[in-house]
Formats: C-alpha cells, structure tokens, sequence
C-alpha cells in the first residue's frame, strides 16, 4: 500500500489570526521567533503517530505539510521569495526533527530545489525521483508547500496529488482541522451538515454535488485538487488530524471517521 499523507498548516501552526498579529516577516525573525507559532505538541504527537503506524503496518508513505502562516502570511506581504523559502523550509526542518527523534527515516525534500512551473503547469519530475529513491531506501520523504524559482507558489495540496499521480499511490489521506466535508464551513454554520462521502458530481443525493455545496476556503481548493486524483482511482480522504490518534488510525485502514471523496 502507496500513501501520500498531508499534514495540513492548520494542524502543526497557529491559525488564529488573532495569534498571528506579530508573525514575523522576515527569515531571520522566523528563525528566531518562528517556533512560537508551530503547535509544538501537535508536531511531536503526530510524529509518534506515524512512527506506530509503520511499525505495526505494511505502507509506504511519502509525507507532505502545508506551510500555514510560515507560507502564506510572508507570500501577503510579498516578502522576498528566499524569505518565504527559508520560512516554510525552517517549518519542515522541525515536523523533521520531530520525526527523527521517534525513530521515522524522513528526509526533507525541498520543491525550490526539485520542482518547477513551466508551460502552465508544474514539473516534480526531479523531486520524484529523488523521492522515489529514498522510499526505495526506507526512508520517507516529506516535502511541503513552497516558492519555486519562478515565483510561482507550489501548495501541499498540489503536491499531494502531482506525487500520488507520479507514484501511482493507493490512496491520499489529507489531514485537516475539522472532521472532513460538510455541507458549509462547520466553522461558521451551527447547521452545516458532515458528509462522510463527498461524491462530485452528488451520485444519488445530487442536492450534494460538489458545485451546489458550501465548500469555501482551504477546503475548497483541497477538494478541486483531490477530485483529479479521485477521479484517477486514487482512494481520497479528509480526516481530523487535530484529534489524537486519528492519523495513526487513517494510516492503518481505518475509514470510519472522516469523508471519502468519489469522483
Ligand atoms: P489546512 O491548513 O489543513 O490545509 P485550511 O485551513 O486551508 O486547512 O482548510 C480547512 C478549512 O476549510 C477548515 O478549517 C474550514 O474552516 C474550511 N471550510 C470551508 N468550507 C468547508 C466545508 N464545506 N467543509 C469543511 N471545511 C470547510
């Protein structure tokens, strides 16, 4: 079994935007400052998480982490793109670390060092194969969003499904900060509605297809990209990777929390 597990920004950063009103700008404040806006226990615990699902399972994995503030908020203030490249990569060097120390083999894989944006799309040829030899080697990649020579911005959610297409992965397992797809952002709507499977196209309910729900934001995007994959035979899911335990769980075959998304 091939998979591609996303650890979302939202999961290992401050969010809050009220907590981030003093987020730094610069590389050098982010190296300095930078950790107190990393969810330092959700790192570690996430970290053990993954270290006891590959001891008692059979995957392979290739880990990717969305940048969260270290990306976007220096991407806002048009920070130079080496600030925003030191950022994000000094944010991976910690959830690394984290890994290391459980005894996970991950090894960064850098997209500024390995991708590129050329003739409208991305190429991660370099980074696939340098992935690919370190699966070969037991180890395990773990690359995350980031700024490209060209300025162009590569997200997680992109390499999700660019890496699970190039591997041809068994299934995407995208960790987030709430259970999974509902019918409107749970976060501001008391009535909106979980959907374990969330069908594109709304399969027998298409009240429930994707362009008829109230899918916004971070979740949006996510969905637009992961139903590429869906749509290629990859097993999708979105899961609570705030809750402990669950990215164990997920990682072991557990399919009774979170949404399946079906092409
Ligand atoms: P991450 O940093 O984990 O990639 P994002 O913050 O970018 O996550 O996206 C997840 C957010 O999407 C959730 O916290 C939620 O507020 C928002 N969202 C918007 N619409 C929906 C929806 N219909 N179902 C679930 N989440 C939604």
């Amino acid at each position: 079994m091939k998979i591609v597990l996303k650890i979302g920004g939202s999961v290992i950063s401050e969010k809050d935007p009220a907590r981030l009103a003093d987020f730094p700008l610069t590389a050098a404040e982010v190296k300095k400052r930078g950790e107190k806006y990393m969810k330092l226990d959700a790192i570690a615990r996430i970290a053990a998480e993954i270290k006891e699902a590959i001891d008692s399972g059979a995957f392979q994995l290739i880990l990717v982490n969305g940048a969260g503030p270290f990306g976007h908020l220096l991407v806002k203030n048009d920070s130079p793109d080496e600030d925003v490249r030191e950022s994000v990569r000094l944010q991976n060097e910690r959830l690394v670390k984290e890994l290391r120390v459980v005894g996970v083999d991950a090894v960064p894989v850098p997209p500024s060092e390995s991708a590129s944006f050329k003739d409208d799309k991305f190429d991660i040829g370099y980074l696939w194969d340098i992935s690919g030899l370190l699966i070969e080697e037991n180890k395990v990649p773990s690359t995350y969003g980031d700024v490209l020579d060209t300025g162009m911005v590569i997200s997680g959610d992109d390499l999700v499904v660019l890496l699970a297409d190039k591997w041809h992965a068994d299934k995407i397992i995208v960790a987030t900060d709430v259970d999974g797809v509902y019918t409107k952002d749970p976060k501001t709507n008391a009535d909106a509605e979980f959907l374990p499977t969330l069908h594109i196209t709304g399969g027998d309910n298409p009240e429930y297809a994707l362009n008829l729900i109230g899918v916004t934001g971070g979740m949006q995007s996510k969905v637009e990209k992961l139903k590429d994959a869906a749509a290629k035979g990859v097993a999708c899911r979105i899961i609570n990777g705030t809750v402990p335990g669950n990215v164990k769980a997920a990682l072991l075959g557990d399919e009774s929390f979170g949404t399946s998304v079906v092409a």
